[in-house]
């Protein structure tokens, strides 16, 4: 909407979205309306936080966490993360590595803002998650997606990427386990990554690892692992999605010093630090017990399982097995529909929510993505009401 006298900067119309957010108030509206809707579209565990983290934000609420703290995040939770990204990285990080920001998102922003100018180049995964390439069109850099294939299991072909890169080229966005595909990058895909990166000195890495507690089988790896790639590397993960806490703006990045304070002042520039209580619940969670989480990706695995092995049996419909986070990204080309067009007819006809490939990237044509962090029960009935919708366009 345009406004006669308040004119938004040019760099606005470069910024774009998340559409998560808009289908999910669709949904609503219909639900408004009187439908019953099965939300597949939203990309946060269904289950609760964890009461031992819930009691330790109450007990740091009645003990005065409530005032500012130091910008980077309280000095207990920075070495509790380097301690905890050291063991499971297998590096050496310390609390001067850490900066803690409210929800992992800013650290992408803050990452983008610090280091790329016009002029740069950044590669991002397509489909992959929006924000990535919002936050670079938004600084006025350039935007390069690398497609992943679905007959590569919607890995990153390493040979594409090494024809991608240029001088210009500064940031790489790396995402596994992967939004929206469930993909994972193997230790070899790493290996191989980490030396193309290597050969570029004006080259860094953004591995986003926010769903590395999300995984079926093998382990996570990150690309900071790897002989002198910890200096080229900016992890991305947080509390969100493993500890179900994505209301309470919890996130952190792990890089080398100079950019953590930049980081810091950036913070000082937006948010002044991270809600103190909050961070007080955090260092709970990382060093509390771990059970819940466990229980939490036993029951995606589960219903994991049964969405493919529907999907799969559903005519014109095909899915490959994701290995991490808790999203399917089924192909839909045999329908002849556009994806939009898809989503949009399970919305309207089946009251199912799901989203479109192409929220993914342009490369997500022919794809939807449907999220399992929804009940068994729903996600049966959701695949129910899609088997009869794409019947119904089949006859
Ligand atoms: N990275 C990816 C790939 C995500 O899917 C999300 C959330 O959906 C985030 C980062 C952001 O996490 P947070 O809610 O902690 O900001």
């Amino acid at each position: 909407m345009t406004h006669p006298i308040m004119k938004l900067a040019p760099r606005m119309s470069r910024m774009g979205t998340e559409t998560a957010f808009e289908v999910l108030d669709r949904a609503r509206k219909l639900e408004a309306a009187g439908k019953k809707i099965i939300h597949l579209e939203i990309g946060e565990p269904d289950f609760n936080t964890p009461q031992n983290i819930i009691a330790a934000a109450c007990k740091a609420l009645q003990e005065g966490y409530t005032h500012y703290g130091p910008a980077a995040g309280l000095p207990e939770l920075r070495e509790e993360i380097a301690r905890h990204v050291s063991e499971t990285r297998n590096i050496k990080v310390t609390a001067s590595n850490v900066v803690v920001t409210p929800g992992a998102k800013p650290i992408m922003f803050f990452a983008v803002l610090a280091l790329i100018d016009k002029g740069d180049e950044v590669i991002y995964p397509d489909p992959g998650f929006p924000i990535y390439k919002s936050i670079v069109d938004f600084v006025g850099a350039k935007s390069v997606p690398i497609k992943l294939r679905e007959e590569n299991q919607f890995r990153m072909d390493v040979a594409e990427l090494k024809n991608l890169i240029n001088k210009k080229t500064k940031l790489l966005f790396l995402n596994s386990p992967h939004n929206p595909t469930g993909s994972v990058l193997s230790k070899e895909d790493l290996q191989q990554i980490s030396e193309i990166v290597l050969k570029h000195r004006q080259l860094f890495v953004l591995s986003d690892e926010i769903y590395g507690r999300v995984l079926y089988d093998g382990m996570a790896h990150s690309p900071a692992s790897f002989p002198e790639m910890q200096e080229k590397t900016i992890i991305l993960d947080g509390f969100s999605k493993a500890y179900a806490m994505t209301g309470w703006r919890l996130g952190y990045g792990v890089m080398p010093e100079n950019l953590a304070s930049a980081m810091a002042q950036l913070m000082i520039n937006s948010n002044s630090c991270t809600a103190s209580f909050c961070q007080r619940a955090a260092l709970e969670a990382l060093t509390g017990p771990q059970e819940e989480v466990e229980k939490m990706v036993t029951e995606f695995k589960r219903r994991r399982d049964v969405i493919v092995l529907e999907l799969n049996s559903i005519p014109k419909i095909s899915c490959q097995v994701p290995h991490g986070a808790f999203y399917v990204f089924p192909n839909i080309k045999k329908t002849g529909w556009k994806s939009k067009a898809f989503a949009d007819y399970l919305l309207d006809e089946a009251g199912v929510a799901v989203l479109s490939g192409t929220s993914f990237g342009r490369y997500g044509e022919g794809f939807v993505r449907i999220s399992y962090a929804n009940s068994l029960e729903n996600i049966k009935e959701g695949l129910s009401r899609i088997r009869k919708a794409v019947e119904k366009i089949s006859q």
